[in-house]
């Protein structure tokens, strides 16, 4: 089994599950550490419609997005947009 926070493989149930639930925590404690340091909070393509995308895409100035359905545009919004 592998975990999905940090990718670690364990072969104990026991010891994994105890490893998931800490490393949890952990990223949890490392993403609000990150966020008051002034870095972007992750962004959610996937829950946005179509049009939030493409007007995000139209705030970047890209260009090359009209065309593109939801999943194309996810990927581009993520290779363009740091
Ligand atoms: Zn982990």
């Amino acid at each position: 089994m592998e975990c999905k926070h940090c990718g670690i493989k364990m072969d104990n149930p026991i010891l994994f599950y105890d490893h998931e639930d800490k490393c949890l925590d952990e990223q949890r404690i490392n993403g609000l550490i990150k966020n008051e340091g002034g870095g972007q909070p992750p962004v959610d393509y996937n829950s946005m419609t179509v049009d939030q995308l493409k007007e995000l895409c139209k705030s970047n100035n890209l260009e090359g997005y009209t065309a593109l359905n939801k999943d194309d545009l996810i990927k581009f919004v993520q290779e363009n947009i740091k």
